[in-house]
């Protein structure tokens, strides 16, 4: 029903001569996970409300988007909206995980907002830094990705998480940068490009890697995290890690039939050396009870491995062909300081 644009008061048209107004102020949103959270959501907004208090020449808004938390997170997110205007709350339907509560924050904040910064919310990301983050958008950057310089997980979180970024740089079509999480600040065109990635399984870093634009990197120091526990055990890891290479590589698929084409030339070898030894060495040929027991379970395991890689892919195809709806929110509650006003 917004199809007259000449109804709106906004007045930015990039293209367009520049209006007689005042300069609009900007507004920057923040999308914020929320999953099993209790004691860190409120710590979490006083941090945040503290940080982005010297800049009083923004609008902020903080969407916090609660991601089926069994926990009391949801009430203490009501109550912080009760107390800040600023404060939007999402409560998704049931826990759909961190990536699609972010895309449903960042669905929510789409066209509103010219800037949005997607941080956790156990205090891990520094509020402090996504104010680092705006200054360097304002310097000109479509993407102002935090970067880890030190990160204080355990030694085995940091080995695997090394594993999967060299894996991902040999195997993906694309560029992720390394020691990076979901913690960043995206421009609004930016965030409109990413709303248009619609895929399920979804790895959002790689989406922003994918779309483009200038970015750039902000250094910091990551703590631990307040109260609580990961929401990110090693069976979600292990998934995550999954879909980010299935998700920007098609390697896989094509090792399938380059170890395919390797294993015949060895067999074709082998044949040769088969009848190498029945013609001229007929007596050294021992009943090859062990090869061939050897052959069979090695080749039946790796059809079994290449089958899987296989299924791996239609799965993603199939949930992509069923084209359900990536989320289902049971609760909006908008901040009064949201530009748009609740679906009637
Ligand atoms: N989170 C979420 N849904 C989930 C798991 C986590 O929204 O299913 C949120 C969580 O509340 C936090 C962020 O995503 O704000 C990162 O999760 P977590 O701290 O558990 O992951 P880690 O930092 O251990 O990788
Ligand atoms: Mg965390």
């Amino acid at each position: 029903s917004t199809e007259h644009p000449t109804t709106s008061a906004t007045t930015t048209d990039p293209e367009g001569e520049p209006t007689m107004t005042a300069p609009q102020r900007r507004r920057v949103a923040y999308v914020l996970p929320v999953y099993d959270e209790q004691d860190n959501v409120a710590t979490f907004q006083a941090a945040l409300a503290e940080a982005t208090a010297r800049r009083d020449d923004l609008d902020f808004e903080f969407v916090y988007v609660d991601d089926g938390s069994r926990d009391a997170s949801l009430e203490r997110l009501l109550a912080l909206r009760a107390a800040d205007e600023r404060v939007t709350v999402l409560a998704l339907s049931r826990n759909h995980g961190h990536q699609l509560a972010v895309t449903a924050g960042l669905d929510a904040v789409t066209g509103s907002a010219d800037a949005v910064v997607v941080m956790d919310t156990d205090l891990q990301d520094p509020p402090a830094v996504s104010l680092e983050l705006i200054e360097v958008w304002e310097r000109g950057v479509d993407v102002v990705y935090a970067q880890r310089r030190t990160r204080r997980d355990s030694a085995f979180k940091r080995a695997t998480a090394w594993l999967f970024y060299w894996l991902l740089a040999r195997l993906a079509e694309i560029e992720i940068p390394r020691n990076t999480g979901d913690f960043r600040l995206m421009d609004a065109r930016v965030v409109a490009e990413v709303g248009r990635y619609r895929e399920h399984n979804r790895f959002l870093r790689g989406i922003v890697a994918q779309v483009g634009f200038r970015q750039e990197a902000v250094l910091f120091d990551r703590d631990e995290r307040l109260a609580g526990s990961t929401g990110y055990p090693l069976r979600k890891m292990l998934s995550f890690a999954g879909h980010g290479i299935m998700g920007f590589s098609t390697t896989p698929l094509r090792m399938i039939s380059r170890a395919g084409i390797l294993i015949s030339v060895l067999s074709v070898l082998g044949a040769v050396y088969v009848v190498f030894l029945r013609f001229f060495r007929p007596d050294e040929v021992v009943p090859g009870w062990a090869f061939i027991m050897v052959a069979l379970f090695l080749l039946s395991g790796l059809q079994l491995i290449m089958m899987g890689v296989i299924g791996s892919y239609l799965g993603r195809v199939f949930v992509e062909v069923q084209g359900r709806p990536l989320y289902s929110v049971a609760l909006a509650a908008r901040g009064h300081g949201a530009p748009r006003d609740e679906p009637s």
